[in-house]
């Protein structure tokens, strides 16, 4: 299976990379924070837990967040292969994927680090934040996200690092960045 996880801070262009790639790899897109979103729209348990931590920028815990992956991985089981987008997002997470896809026969192959300077992603944010209405593309829950960020989430980058698996790109344009990473698949199939 082509498992990718997409890695990166908030507004790396996670989510539209993610589009692009399965469009022309025809992967499962799993997005954590899609998934909660939906959630939070449909007033679910779930959904009313997950807003106190997104609102103030800050993590769902692991064991949630896991517990809705699991199920997904779950469900399907005939595919070429999945896209994570935000997650894994702690180590504990990370480590929490090799075993649920261990247990498949499974494993990541590839780590996709989108690397983009910290003030270019304040911008993208907050002007995402003028159309998009998330309750987190605001000045505030933004500085918090970059620090969970660089706290919790950027020490994945060594945990992928001593796997070999890490792949950091950089591009100035959306075409940019998306040309590099099918240049990496494209060598890696
Ligand atoms: P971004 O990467 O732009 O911050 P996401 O849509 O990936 O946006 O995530 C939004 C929020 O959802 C996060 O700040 C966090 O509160 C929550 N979330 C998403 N994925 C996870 C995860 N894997 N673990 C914990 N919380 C998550």
């Amino acid at each position: 299976m082509l498992n990718i996880v997409i890695f990166g801070a908030p507004g790396s262009g996670k989510g539209t990379q993610s589009e692009l790639i399965i469009r022309k790899y025809e992967l499962k897109h799993i997005s954590t924070g899609d998934i909660l979103r939906k959630e939070i729209e449909k007033h679910s348990e779930l959904g009313l837990l997950a807003d106190k931590y997104i609102s103030k920028g800050e993590l769902v815990p692991d064991e949630l967040i896991v517990g809705i992956l699991g199920t997904i991985l779950d469900e399907n089981k005939k595919i070429k292969g999945f896209i994570f987008d935000g997650f894994p997002r702690t180590l504990k997470q990370g480590e929490a994927l090799d075993k649920m896809l261990r247990e498949k026969d499974t494993s990541v192959v590839a780590v996709l680090n989108l690397s983009v300077e910290e003030n270019e992603l304040i911008q993208r944010l907050l002007k995402r934040g003028e159309i998009s209405g998330r309750s987190d593309d605001n000045m505030e829950t933004i500085q918090s996200r970059l620090d969970v960020y660089r706290n919790q989430t950027e020490p994945l980058k060594e945990y992928y690092k001593k796997q070999g698996k890490l792949i950091t790109i950089k591009g100035d344009t959306i075409e940019d960045v998306f040309e590099k990473i099918t240049d990496t698949l494209d060598r890696m199939l």
